[in-house]
């Protein structure tokens, strides 16, 4: 079986089993048992919702730390959309991206850039003959949503590298052209607002990563901060359009890409929504289809540190200040933007990999299903009773795990008792009878 990678971890200490995460899950992929939390790795697509609603704090993100810049000698900070938009009005992008110098990178490139980039090649492809509608391919934990529960609409998807990707590979091919490096010396890290990004840097779609490592936002942010609450820094006059920056925020990237008609649709649950329609064959009026697992676009990622209302505003604001144009240049050829390598399904959700032995177990799990008490407590550590069905057909979990069944059972049990304790044993004749129905001898 093939192993994943996931940035998604659950700190088993700190896990109380109240099972309020497996609820949340898109992909069904937590089960309580024996008080704990576990992730069924082949499920799991990093998407963070876990970590958002666990009141206990026991889910949490792994991500790169900065002394893995150690590794390098040339460092390059790759800074997300999102990241612009963390802090006050009164502090530019340009102090920002100087303070980044200040802590330890040689070297800045700028996402949105790449992102205005990604926009054009969209558009262009979307003057192609395409599957309507052609749904984007940035936000990695909705492509992984897709390979697990919508493998059919894979093929609905932009056949293009994420800004991030193509940021990291234009950043380190400037360097190795400026610096004269070797490419293996210069580390490129992202500054990421979520553990979806981490997860598709250490185990990409296909062929490799440009990027080295992905850097909570968080982390990044208190270090500039702090540095920024110091001395002076220095400045780096930003590259990035308003187009590139707007790319943080739902509908962003839409804004963007400008062409035919567009649908932006945000929430890892909503998105469900959407793909579900297409699935049924509804949204053939639509070209292109935004779609970001966080509520609010990449600002509302689990790894930000700054409320994602304000920071939308913010964001609103630092577009319009920009303008449209990037002041970078970027490679006009289509292919340069082009996956890899195709996106293949990741066929989890399935019984068995025995045609017969599957359709025998969904025909159980079907059975089973329709007895339970269909109430989806979650009681049972099942997200529902139908995947408690399936988990018990699965041989992972028995009909006793549901308390309501349980509790039936032992009425029957009690009342049998009750039925056994007034016969007698085989041994006692009708004077044991008398006795038990308060008759008795009376001398
Ligand atoms: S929400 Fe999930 S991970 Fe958090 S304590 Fe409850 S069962 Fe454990
Ligand atoms: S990260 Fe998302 S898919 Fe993975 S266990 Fe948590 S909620 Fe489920």
């Amino acid at each position: 079986m093939q192993k994943y990678f996931h940035s998604v971890k659950l700190d088993e200490q700190k896990c109380k089993g109240c099972t309020n995460c497996i609820k949340h899950c898109p992909t069904e992929a937590i089960r309580v048992r024996e008080g704990k939390a576990r992730i069924i790795e082949e499920r799991c697509i990093d998407c963070g919702e876990c970590i958002r609603v666990c009141p206990n704090q026991a889910k949490l993100a792994l991500t790169d730390g900065l002394e893995k810049l150690q590794g390098y000698d040339y460092k390059i900070a790759l800074p997300a959309p999102s990241f612009y938009g963390q802090f006050k009005p009164e502090v530019s992008p340009s102090s920002v991206l100087g303070a980044l110098l200040e802590i330890g990178f040689d070297d800045i490139f700028e996402v949105p850039v790449a992102a205005e980039a990604v926009s054009r090649a969209i558009s262009a492809h979307l003057q192609q003959e395409h599957p309507r509608p052609s749904i984007s391919s940035a936000c990695p934990a909705v492509v992984r949503l897709m390979q697990v529960r919508f493998p059919a609409l894979l093929e609905h998807l932009v056949p293009m590298e994420s800004p991030m990707e193509i940021a990291g590979r234009l950043a380190r091919e400037r360097a190795v052209r400026e610096k004269g490096l070797p490419p293996e010396k210069i580390g490129v890290f992202f500054i990421t607002p979520c553990p979806a990004k981490v997860t598709a840097v250490k185990q990409p779609f296909g062929g490799s990563s440009s990027v080295d490592g992905a850097i909570s936002m968080t982390e990044i942010y208190g270090r500039v901060l702090r540095r920024l609450e110091g001395r002076p820094v220095r400045t780096i006059d930003p590259q990035s359009s308003g187009l590139g920056i707007g790319w943080g925020s739902a509908g962003g990237e839409n804004e963007a890409v400008k062409t035919g008609s567009l649908l932006a649709v945000d929430g890892i649950h909503s998105v469900i929504g959407v793909l579900e329609e297409i699935e049924r064959g509804g949204l053939d009026d639509i070209d292109y289809l935004e779609a970001q697992a966080c509520t609010g676009g990449c600002i509302g990622g689990p790894l930000v540190p700054q409320n994602p209302f304000v920071v939308r505003v913010r964001m609103r604001n630092l577009v319009k200040k920009h303008g449209s144009r990037s002041k970078a240049e970027f490679p006009g050829n289509l292919d340069f933007y082009r996956l890899q390598a195709p996106i293949r399904p990741r066929p989890v959700l399935k019984l068995a990999d025995d045609v017969e032995l599957a359709l025998t177990r969904l025909e159980e799990a079907e059975k089973i299903a329709a007895e339970l008490p269909g109430l989806d407590c979650g009681s049972c550590g099942s997200p529902s009773c139908r995947a408690l069905a399936e988990d018990i057909v699965q041989g992972y979990a028995q009909r006793s795990y549901c308390i309501f069944e349980l509790r039936q059972r032992l009425q029957i049990l009690a009342a049998e008792m009750v039925e056994l304790s007034h016969k007698p044993p085989p041994a006692m004749g009708r004077e044991w009878k008398q006795s038990r129905e308060g008759g008795g001898h009376n001398g």
